[in-house]
């Protein structure tokens, strides 16, 4: 198959969050992933979405980025936001740390985008914003 990408753009809303899951997998379809692995993703997606719009944000009108490239069988999603950024990308990427314990965050977004997908690579700069690339072959 060739290539084939998206990109959309939405308020960093929790509503939203439910749309970028069912945008991608939408988008997905006809590259024949398995229900696993739409679920796999659908669940990558929501971390990084949700990410985006709780830490990322003070402001619910400021823009969510999320991009979805197909190529062959690997699949690249991108999510983009242009917040806060993270200090310490190492840290936050450990499990259970997090910096809002006080809204019921367990801290393990990034341990699921990372069990979930493939590969997951972290931008982020304090003061410019965060962008997570995460990768997946699917159909292997
Ligand atoms: P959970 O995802 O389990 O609800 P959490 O969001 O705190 O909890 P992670 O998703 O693993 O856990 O993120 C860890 C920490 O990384 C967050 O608490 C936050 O401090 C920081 N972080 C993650 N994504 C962003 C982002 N897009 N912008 C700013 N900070 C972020
Ligand atoms: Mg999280």
């Amino acid at each position: 198959m060739n290539k084939n990408e998206m990109y959309i753009s939405f308020d960093a809303r929790s509503v939203n969050e439910g749309f970028a899951r069912v945008a991608v997998a939408a988008f997905l379809t006809e590259a024949d992933p398995t229900l696993d692995e739409i679920a796999d993703i659908k669940t990558a997606v929501s971390e990084a979405v949700t990410n985006a719009i709780i830490h990322g944000y003070e402001s619910p009108e400021e823009k969510v980025e999320l991009s979805c490239r197909v190529q062959g069988n690997e699949v690249e999603i991108t999510v983009k936001d242009h917040g806060c950024g993270i200090p310490d990308v190492e840290k936050a990427r450990e499990p259970f740390y997090t910096t809002k314990p006080q809204l019921e965050r367990s801290g393990m977004g990034f341990a699921f985008m990372e069990a979930f997908m493939d590969r997951v690579e972290v931008i982020s700069s304090v003061g410019n914003g965060t962008t997570v690339i995460m990768q997946k072959k699917i159909g292997v």
